[in-house]
């Protein structure tokens, strides 16, 4: 029910090709996982973009700087869970620096020679986004060790006895990766980047701010207590109170006077099944499976990932982390365990001797 709302799981290009390999130039992927609307819902400037004071603190230091040496910006990565903004700063620094940016992701570039091809293609300045660049084969991965640091790459061509080594030099160039698991980026990739900033959930505050500008871009009659019913159930993530917002446009607009105010954005919000803390049908299941099947856990995520048909780096990425920042469920060496708030949530009474949170675990 309604899971084309949230699930934020897609990958990013699976086409494979020269033209899948890039997206257009200062444009968000064209792909199909981002939508039009999401690309005219993208604040263009730090000006327009909302929350994340440190991370925007540290790159407005960044680009200040740069811009007046007349150099181009050091490397980035930003991680964090999906929808929280990753992509829509990296295309905040091209504008901020004057430069041109390139989409690609880590899953994307198969050989050495696709990124040869991405790299040589670049000018000066230019920024290369990569999405989930955990994702990245290692065997891409070593060149761009030499890439980022010395702005040249050695390319092998051939084989046997023919085989040379092919000197590349690239522009200097900034790379903006992005990933959802800094735990799985190498140590020699994670330390070439000058600046390694995470985002946050977002505050209601700032998600109430953020669906205010959505709803004037999109002319949508968006009351203060509809802003505040969607901010309060949209997981922490600007991604899901636009998408949230679109559904419930639809809403007033079939089922009431096309106004969206708080009692229809909930009844709108109860239609797709998601719950006043803004658990949705996953998050729900997850919880119940722990508390009915496995007595709360200690269970490891593969397992439940099993039992409630989704894949399990969808669970480490996008549910899990909201699970465990709102004291759901906690993370033990010895699997998941659900805290007493998550038995509430599936339904039960706690046992005894139940943690409230994972800080009672650490
Ligand atoms: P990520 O790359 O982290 O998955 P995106 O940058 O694609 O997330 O953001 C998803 C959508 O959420 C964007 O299209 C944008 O409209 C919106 N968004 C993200 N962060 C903000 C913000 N701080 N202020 C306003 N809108 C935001």
């Amino acid at each position: 029910m309604g899971r084309w709302v949230f699930d934020m799981s897609e990958t990013k290009p699976s086409k494979k090709g020269a033209a899948a390999l890039l997206g257009p130039l200062n444009a968000p992927p064209a792909d199909g996982a981002v939508s039009a609307s999401e690309s005219v819902l993208r604040p263009p400037t730090f000006g327009d973009f909302t929350g994340q004071a440190k991370t925007v603190e540290r790159l407005r230091v960044m680009v200040g700087a740069a811009r007046a040496r007349g150099e181009a910006l050091n490397h980035v990565l930003l991680s964090g869970p999906p929808g929280l903004g990753k992509t829509t700063l990296a295309f905040i620094l091209g504008h901020e620096m004057g430069r041109k940016v390139r989409v690609t992701s880590g899953p994307v570039i198969e050989k050495a020679g696709d990124l040869a091809g991405l790299l040589t293609n670049l000018a000066e300045g230019d920024i290369l986004f990569i999405d989930e660049i955990h994702r990245l084969a290692k065997t891409v991965e070593e060149y761009l060790y030499s890439a980022m640091e010395d702005f040249r790459i050695d390319i092998l061509i051939d084989q046997g006895p023919n085989a040379r080594s092919v000197r590349l030099t690239i522009p200097k160039f900034t790379l903006v990766g992005a990933t959802t698991r800094t735990g799985l980026l190498t140590a020699p990739l994670r330390s070439r980047f000058t600046l390694q900033s995470r985002l946050d959930y977002y505050s209601r505050e700032d998600l109430v701010k953020i669906v205010r500008r959505s709803g004037k871009l999109l002319k949508v009659d968006l009351a203060e207590d509809g802003a505040q019913v969607l901010a309060t159930r949209a997981r922490g993530t600007p991604r899901i109170v636009n998408n949230l917002l679109h559904f419930v446009r639809d809403y007033a607009q079939q089922r009431a006077t096309g106004k969206v105010t708080g009692p229809v954005a909930e009844a709108a919000l109860e239609l797709l099944e998601i719950d006043k803390a803004g658990l949705d049908e996953m998050d729900k299941r997850i919880l119940r499976v722990m508390a009915h099947n496995h007595r709360g856990g200690p269970v490891g995520v593969n397992t439940i990932a099993v039992a409630v048909g989704e894949e399990e780096h969808t669970l480490e990425e996008v549910h899990e982390p909201f699970l465990i920042q709102e004291g759901y469920l906690a993370r033990t060496p010895q699997g998941r365990v659900l805290t007493a708030k998550g038995w509430q949530a599936a339904g039960l009474p706690p046992p005894t001797g139940v943690v409230s949170a994972q800080s009672e675990l650490l």
